[in-house]
């Protein structure tokens, strides 16, 4: 590693779990070339010190989040308020880090912390966008005035599988959105975040040339004077955290994986925010349990909601009953250990919401997906998953259990089914171009010497 003299970047991460790993992931690729690092963060969804390193130093900043925000399904309407909220403490501990003469070269704070972009500015300090999501995502944000002004959103049912030309591949279902949050606070929302990276130093991608080089190109070609730094699988790049997996994780999951034949396991996660009804999850269950595989199901407290958006209780014990009479191949778990069971010689398929760590995670690690996209940029994910790089099957809108046994079987094979062998060659090959990008001398590799050589010269 480089000596610790290079100056200080200064991370604030969005307070979502999806958001935070990546960004100290960054912030670990940093270090380990040589820039000190001060974590700025609310103070929910706080980092775990001792899961980075020692040296890492965590600033909390403290604002008045009104209790029951974090829950809201209004995804737009929280990070709006989040945004006000957090302004002006953040510019306050921003200002006394100056004022500390801590040698802050930059800021990197999420893309989506529009107001904090504003801040940094306002006290001259340059401020770099990291989007946590795919280029096609943002690709998406640059997009969406057009894709009102074109009628494409709000997606009618008639018109859900056409092509939208102007932003190839997507058809008007894979477009971004929010179902729970208004239409115009989510095309405010998205003006406002491609505003401040428009007038940012640097815009950071966790994507890589393999998957989504036309997507980064495109984006160049819009941002114009504003460097563009391809810089992921992230959490390849940076080197691990420090283990803290629980001993209860490392016996529930990987453990118990030791125990599994190689890739014979499903892999059952749909990440840490979206949710399903009671029915989806019957029918869910009932498709696992048929398959007659083993799975390993993260089934967390709040995955399944009422239409009106109401925590419901998962019902796990009646499936854990069921399984049992079956022979007991499954297990139910509230969370999983992910990177680490994805990178397990016994892991053969990914029934994913999409989320893009998730996707990065399962391609980095050549775990085909079944894919069951729930909200915003994971449905386009989706859609680059099975049909673009074609290492996916859909699972279809709503989870039925013969569709689901169907996938499981295309992916995993059994049933007489054909493509498991295609989906899996198709990723293998991905896996390598990843390694490849991720390996020193690699695209993302130098990217991130670029993204560097750039703070030093802040
Ligand atoms: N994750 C995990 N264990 C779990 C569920 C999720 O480690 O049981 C991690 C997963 O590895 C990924 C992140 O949480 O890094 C979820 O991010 P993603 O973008 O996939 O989905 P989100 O939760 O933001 O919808």
């Amino acid at each position: 590693m480089a000596p610790l003299n290079r100056g200080r970047v200064v991370v604030f991460p969005l307070p979502f779990h999806g958001h935070v790993n990546p960004m100290l992931r960054l912030a670990a690729a940093l270090h380990g070339r040589g820039l000190a690092v001060t974590v700025l963060h609310a103070d929910h969804c706080a980092p775990d010190p001792a899961a980075h390193p020692a040296a890492f130093r965590f600033v909390p900043v403290r604002a008045d989040v009104p209790a029951g925000l974090m829950a809201s399904l209004d995804v737009a309407g929280v990070v709006t308020a989040l945004n006000a909220i957090f302004a002006a403490p953040f510019k306050d501990r921003l200002c006394e880090l100056l004022v500390d003469g801590d040698g802050v070269r930059c800021v990197v704070t999420d893309v989506v912390w529009y107001s904090a972009q504003t801040a940094a500015r306002e006290l001259g300090v340059p401020a770099l966008g990291l989007m946590t999501s795919s280029a096609a995502s943002f690709r998406t944000f640059v997009a969406y005035p057009t894709l009102l002004d074109k009628g494409y959103l709000p997606v009618q049912e008639s018109r859900k599988e056409d092509p939208v030309h102007e932003l190839p591949p997507f058809r008007v279902k894979d477009l971004q959105r929010v179902d729970s949050s208004s239409l115009a606070g989510f095309a405010g929302m998205v003006a406002r975040v491609v505003a401040e990276a428009r007038q940012s130093s640097g815009l950071i991608l966790n994507t890589f040339d393999a998957i989504e080089a036309g997507d980064v190109n495109d984006i160049r070609d819009n941002l114009q004077s504003i460097p563009v730094f391809a810089v992921g699988p992230l959490h390849k790049l940076a080197p691990p955290p420090t283990k803290t997996t629980s001993a209860q994780d490392r016996a529930g999951c990987l453990e118990w994986l030791d125990a599994q034949a190689p890739r014979s396991v499903l892999f059952v996660s749909l990440g840490t925010v979206a949710a399903i009804d009671a029915r989806e999850f019957a029918e869910l269950a009932r498709g696992l349990v048929g398959s007659n595989r083993p799975f390993l199901w993260v089934v967390r407290p709040s995955l399944v909601r009422d239409t009106s958006g109401k925590l419901l209780h998962p019902p796990v014990a009646g499936v854990e009953e069921e399984e049992e009479t079956r022979g007991g191949r499954g297990r139910i778990v509230p969370w999983a250990p992910q990177e680490e069971v994805l990178a397990h010689p016994a892991v053969g398929a990914f029934l994913t919401h999409n989320g893009w760590n998730s996707t990065m995670e399962a391609v980095s690690e050549g775990v085909p997906m079944i894919c069951r996209p729930c909200f915003g940029d994971q449905l386009g994910t989706a859609r680059y998953v099975c049909d673009v790089w074609q290492v996916g099957v859909e699972v279809g809108d709503r989870l039925e259990r013969g569709d689901v046994k169907a996938a499981i079987e295309k992916v995993m094979g059994g049933g007489g089914a054909e493509g498991k062998v295609e989906v899996r060659e198709k990723m293998k090959g991905l896996k390598e171009r990843t390694d490849e990008c991720a390996n020193e001398g690699g695209l993302s590799y130098t990217a991130l010497t670029d993204l560097v050589d750039l703070m030093l010269s802040f």
